[in-house]
């Protein structure tokens, strides 16, 4: 049986059809809505998720529905959270009594992502999204802080944005700070750059598909916001060498363990060290300004 949404989600692949959400009160491109169209990437991005039979999965920004009917597809266990009122009508529309899916109308930034409130379980579960560009950054961030909520990540981000998540040192310009604090809450992998041309309407720029895979905290969640702050810090000033960068820090602690950090940094700067070195200065400088 055709439902209401159904005209809505299923005359995305024309103008016409885009023209409608928007008269339907969308809120368009504020909210960063460039729809998936290339069945390829679709299926790519659900090929690389794995989602299992009755599988937890959280869909962040389902849209028009492109990923959620294939992740159902698959027998995946899905919560959807959607922010524009118009999408959550279409998607409500289509898909109200289907035992697999709880569509949520909120903000990903400001929800709860405990899987005890999402799923009623305790579980990790997994999160695939092709997400909004204006959201990627902060989102990773409050994603890396609750990391251990996750079992994976698949998420579609700008290309320029995957690539400084997913460089190393020896990528110049790119690798920042972004990289390390990522780095250091996940394993990354750069999965597959996607065009323009995979989307309506298309964005200006490339996208990528990624793979998150959390990391074991090693520092209390305190502690990692200060490794975050300090990595940032270094990188406002990415060609200075550390030792002078680290010279006010250097003045606060006994000569013994300032020695200890500059064995660890050399005569390099921030861009030079790798994430696990970084961590480890940091390390050295919390010890030494906690310790004796
Ligand atoms: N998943 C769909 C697809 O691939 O075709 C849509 C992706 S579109 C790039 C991003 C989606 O995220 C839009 O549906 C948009 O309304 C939604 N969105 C934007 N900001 C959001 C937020 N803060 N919380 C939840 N959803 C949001």
């Amino acid at each position: 049986m055709r439902r209401p949404g159904d005209a809505i989600l299923q005359r995305i692949g024309t103008e016409r059809g885009l023209s409608r959400l928007r008269r339907s009160g969308s809120m368009g491109r504020k909210l960063g809505q460039h729809f998936l169209r290339s069945a390829a990437v679709l299926d790519g991005i659900v090929a690389a998720a794995q989602p299992g039979v009755g599988e937890a999965v959280l869909e962040i920004g389902p849209g028009m529905g492109a990923l959620t009917e294939r992740l159902l597809a698959r027998g995946a266990r899905l919560v959807a959270v959607e922010l524009d009122p118009a999408l959550i009508a279409a998607l409500t529309d289509r898909w109200s009594d289907h035992p697999r899916l709880r569509i949520v109308q909120a903000d990903i930034l400001k929800l709860d992502l405990s899987p005890a409130r999402l799923f009623g379980a305790d579980a990790p579960y997994a999160i695939v999204a092709n997400l909004p560009y204006y959201l990627s950054t902060p989102l990773l961030f409050r994603l890396a802080a609750c990391r251990g909520h996750f079992s994976r990540l698949i998420l579609m981000v700008q290309a320029e944005v995957a690539e400084r998540i997913a460089a190393a040192p020896e990528a110049g310009k790119r690798y920042g700070s972004l990289s390390i604090a990522i780095q250091h809450a996940f394993a990354v992998r750069l999965l597959q750059r996607v065009p323009p041309s995979a989307f309506r309407p298309p964005p200006k720029v490339h996208s990528a598909v990624i793979e998150l895979k959390p990391r074991p905290l090693v520092l209390t969640a305190a502690e990692e916001a200060r490794f975050f702050e300090h990595v940032k810090g270094l990188f406002t000033r990415r060609r200075k060498l550390m030792a002078s960068g680290l010279r006010a820090a250097a003045a606060r602690l006994p000569p013994a363990r300032w020695t200890a950090v500059q064995t660890l940094i050399g005569n390099r700067r921030a861009e030079d060290l790798t994430p696990e070195e970084h961590l480890q200065v940091f390390r050295a400088l919390e010890c030494a300004q906690g310790g004796p």
